[in-house]
C-alpha cells in the first residue's frame, strides 16, 4: 500500500558535541520518508527551490520514493539550524528561514489520490487539512505531527485538524502542552476527545507509548552508547511506524505493537550518525536484527 507524506524537505545545519555540518538535506517529510521506504512505497508531497541539488534528488529517487509531487518553485529550499546540548536532550533553533515553504500550498497529483496511509508531517495545521481534503474517500489510517509552534500559535486551525486524524504522534512536551494535563494517560484521554483515536507519544531516550481504546504499549529506546545527533528522530520513527502498518496493510493491535519496535529502530539508526547519514546506509537486514534484539530486550518470565 503505497503512503503519502506532506511535510518540510529542508537543508539542515547541524551541532552536537560530535561534530558540525554547514548543510545537508534534512527536513521532516525527508526523514519520513527514506525511513518508510524499507517498508513500503512512498508518495512525497513538498517544496524545494533551486538551490535542490540533484545528488539529493537521486536519494529519493533510488529509493522507493515517488517525487511527482515535489514541487519546484523560485528561490531557496527551507533551511534550519540547532545545536544540541552536553547530553544531546536540549536542543536550540539558531535558525528557520522558510524561503519556498512560506509559498507552499501543497497539491496532490491524481495518482496519490487515492491514498489510504497518509502522514501529516509538522507543518502548518492549515496544510495538512488542505491535503486530507484532496485525499479521495476515507484513508484507513491518517496520521499527523505538530509541534509547539503551532499549538501556541494556531490553536483553532490546529484543532480542527485534529477533528480529522486518527492518530495523533508528537512528544511528551507537546502533549502535556497540547492537552494542559501533566499526566500523560489522562493527556491521551484529553486528546481523544479532539478526534485521534490513537496517540503516540515520542519520549527520545525513553522510548515511545501508544495509548488507544484496548489500553497502553511502551517500548523502550534501543540503548545506544554513542547517539551523535537527534535530528529527525522523531520523524523517522513515524517514518518506521507508518512505513510498516502501510507495509501491511493492517491496523490491528498486534500490527501496531510491531509498527511501535520498527519506529523505534529506525529512531535509533537515525540518531546513529549525523543527518540523514546513518539511514542512507542503512540495510534492511539490520533493520530486521535490530527489531529481534528489541524482541529479546524486553522479554521476561513471572
Ligand atoms: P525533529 O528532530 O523531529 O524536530 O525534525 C528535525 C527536522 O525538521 C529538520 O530536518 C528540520 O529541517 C525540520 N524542521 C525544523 N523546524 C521545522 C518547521 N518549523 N517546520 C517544518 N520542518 C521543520
Amino acid at each position: 500500500m503505497p503512503l503519502l507524506v506532506v511535510g518540510s524537505v529542508a537543508y539542515d545545519a547541524l551541532e552536537s558535541p560530535y561534530g558540525k555540518v554547514e548543510r545537508t538535506l534534512g527536513g521532516a517529510a525527508t526523514y519520513f520518508s527514506v525511513a518508510a521506504a524499507f517498508f513500503t512505497h512512498v508518495n512525497l508531497v513538498a517544496i524545494v527551490g533551486d538551490d535542490f541539488h540533484p545528488e539529493d534528488e537521486a536519494i529519493f529517487r533510488k529509493r522507493s520514493i515517488d517525487i511527482e509531487g515535489l514541487e519546484r518553485a523560485n528561490g531557496k529550499c527551507f533551511f534550519w539550524a540547532g545545536r544540541y546540548s552536553e547530553n544531546l536532550n536540549e536542543r536550540v533553533t539558531l535558525a528557520t528561514d522558510l524561503n519556498v515553504f512560506a509559498e507552499f500550498k501543497p497539491r496532490l497529483p491524481e495518482k496519490y489520490r487515492d491514498s489510504k496511509y497518509v502522514f501529516l508531517a509538522n507543518i502548518a495545521p492549515g496544510l495538512q487539512r488542505d491535503v486530507l481534503h484532496q485525499v479521495n474517500g476515507t484513508p484507513k489510517i491518517a496520521a499527523m505531527d505538530t509541534m509547539n509552534y503551532w499549538i501556541e500559535r494556531t490553536n483553532s486551525e490546529l484543532r480542527e485538524t485534529l477533528k480529522h486524524v486518527d492518530i495523533l504522534m508528537i512528544n511528551d512536551s507537546e502533549t502535556r502542552q497540547l492537552s494542559n494535563e501533566h499526566n500523560l494517560l489522562r493527556a491521551a484521554r484529553h486528546i481523544f476527545k479532539m478526534g485521534p483515536s490513537t496517540l503516540v507519544v515520542k519520549r527520545g531516550e525513553y522510548g515511545a507509548m501508544l495509548v488507544d481504546k484496548s489500553g497502553v504499549f511502551c517500548i523502550p529506546a534501543f540503548p545506544l552508547e554513542e547517539p551523535h545527533d537527534p535530528t529527525g528522530a522523531g520523524d523517522s520513527f513515524a517514518g518506521g511506524f507508518m512505513g510498516y502498518l502501510a507495509g501491511v496493510g493492517s491496523k490491528s493491535d498486534a500490527a501496531l505493537r510491531r509498527a511501535m519496535v520498527y519506529g523505534s529502530v529506525l529512531g535509533s539508526f537515525a540518531v546513529e550518525r549525523f543527518g540523514l547519514e546513518r539511514l542512507l546506509s542503512l540495510k534492511k537486514g539490520e533493520i530486521h536484527a535490530r527489531a529481534r534484539h528489541f524482541a529479546k530486550l524486553t522479554q521476561f518470565k513471572l
